[in-house]
C-alpha cells in the first residue's frame, strides 16, 4: 500500500527490541509542538494496544493547553516539574524511543539522563543531520513529520490493526501541525493514503483542527493584533519581515505558553514575503523562530545567526542576550545574508 521508504534493517531491530522490552521511555523535544506529542502518543496507544503496560511519554517542559485533550496528554511526565521520575523513569527504561529531534541537545536538560540511559534507544526522526547517539536512527527529512513516520514505522511492522483511534488521533495531529495544514511539505500522495487510513480508525479530522486551532483565549488574539500593527516589520527588499516581542508586552496580554504559536506565518501572507522571523524574549533566553515559503534556506541563517537549525522552511534557535541584540543580529544577518 505504501512505498517502503525506510530501510527494512531499522524496522526488524526496531521489532525486536520492542518485542523485547517491558519498559518503555517516550522522549520528544523541548517546547513540544504537535508533531511531538501526537508521534509520541501515537506510539504510546500503539505500544498499550500492544499489550505493553510500562509506556511513559517525558517531554522536558510543558506544552501548550490546546494540545491537552489529546488522549494520554494527562499521563505525559514533564522533566522540570517531577526531574527525579522522569530521570528514573529513563534510567529504567528496556527501551527509549526519542521522537521528532535529531540531537540530545533538543531535550536541554534531559541530555544527561538520556545520555547515561543503559536501555535500547530507537530514534524517529526527520530533521536533517542526526547525531549518533542511539542505537538505530529512523532518520527521513523528507517525510514531513515523525508522526507519519510512526504511522509507517507500525505499518511496516506488521501492525497496522493495532493503531486504535486513540493512536491514529495523536498521529493526524502531529500531521497536521507539522504541514501547516497540509499547506506546506503536503504534497507526497501517500500523505492522503495514510489520512484515509485513519480516517477509517474513526478520527474526526474536523474537529481536530477545531480543538488545536479554534481553542485560544481573546487575550491571545489581541496579543496578536498587536504583534501586526505595531510590531511587525517589513523589508520588502529582501522579501522578509520580522516580528519581535518583549516580556512586558507578553505580560501585558497574559500570555501563556502557546500563543504565539503561528504568529512566525503571519507575515507570509503577504505578497512578495518569502522568510518570516519571530523573536519572543523568554526567561533567561530569546527564542527564535524563522519560516520560508520556497527556496530560502532557514536552517542556514538559523544555524548561522542564532546557533540553532532545523528543516529548510521551517526552524528554530535560541539567543542568549537582550531581545534588542537578537533583533539586530537579524537585521544584519539580513544584510550579509539575503543580500549575497
Ligand atoms: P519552532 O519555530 O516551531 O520552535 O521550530 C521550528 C523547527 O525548527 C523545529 O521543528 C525544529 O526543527 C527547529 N528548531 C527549533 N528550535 C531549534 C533550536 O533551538 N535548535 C535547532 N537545531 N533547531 C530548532
Ligand atoms: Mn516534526
Amino acid at each position: 500500500m505504501l512505498s517502503k521508504i525506510i530501510h527494512e534493517d531499522y524496522i526488524i531491530k526496531a521489532k525486536k527490541y520492542m518485542e523485547k522490552g517491558d519498559s518503555f521511555a517516550i522522549i520528544i523535544h523541548s517546547a513540544p509542538d504537535g508533531d511531538a506529542l501526537g508521534s509520541a502518543l501515537g506510539l504510546f496507544h500503539f505500544l498499550t494496544e500492544y499489550g505493553k503496560d510500562t509506556v511513559t511519554v517525558i517531554t522536558p517542559n510543558d506544552f501548550p493547553a490546546f494540545y491537552k485533550w489529546l488522549p494520554g496528554a494527562k499521563d505525559i511526565v514533564t522533566h522540570d516539574k517531577y526531574p527525579e521520575f522522569a530521570e528514573q523513569l529513563i534510567n529504567e527504561a528496556d527501551v527509549i524511543f526519542c521522537l521528532d529531534f535529531n540531537e540530545p541537545k533538543r531535550i536541554g536538560k534531559l541530555a544527561p539522563a538520556l545520555l547515561k540511559a543503559e536501555g535500547r534507544k530507537i530514534l524517529i526522526d526527520h530533521h536533517l543531520n542526526p547525531a549518533d547517539f542511539c542505537k538505530v536512527t529512523i532518520s527521513y527529512p523528507e517525510i514531513s513529520s515523525t508522526s507519519e513516520m510512526v504511522f509507517r514505522v507500525i505499518c511496516r511492522m506488521g501492525m497496522y490493526d493495532l493503531i486504535n483511534k486513540k493512536a491514529a488521533e495523536a498521529i493526524y495531529t502531529g500531521m497536521m501541525t507539522d504541514t501547516g495544514s497540509f499547506t506546506y511539505n503536503s504534497n507526497h500522495p501517500e500523505i492522503y493514503t495514510i489520512i484515509g487510513e485513519l480516517i477509517k480508525r474513526g478520527i474526526d479530522k474536523d474537529q481536530i483542527y477545531r480543538n488545536v486551532y479554534q481553542v485560544y483565549s481573546e487575550s491571545r488574539l489581541r496579543l496578536m493584533g498587536y504583534a501586526l500593527y505595531e510590531k511587525m516589520v517589513v523589508y520588502p527588499k529582501q522579501h522578509a519581515a520580522l516580528i519581535s516581542l518583549s516580556n512586558e508586552e507578553l505580560k501585558r496580554f497574559k500570555y501563556v505558553t502557546g500563543d504565539t504559536e503561528g504568529f512566525v506565518n503571519l507575515p507570509l501572507s503577504i505578497d512578495g514575503i518569502n522568510f518570516s522571523t519571530f523573536v519572543r524574549e523568554d526567561s533567561d533566553f530569546v527564542k527564535i523562530s524563522l519560516r520560508s515559503v520556497g527556496d530560502f534556506p532557514c536552517n542556514e541563517f538559523a544555524s548561522k545567526y542564532f546557533n540553532g537549525g532545523g528543516h529548510k522552511n521551517a526552524s528554530g534557535g535560541e539567543f542568549y542576550g537582550t531581545l534588542e541584540e537578537a533583533v539586530n543580529v537579524f537585521v544584519k544577518g539580513l544584510d550579509e545574508f539575503v543580500a549575497k
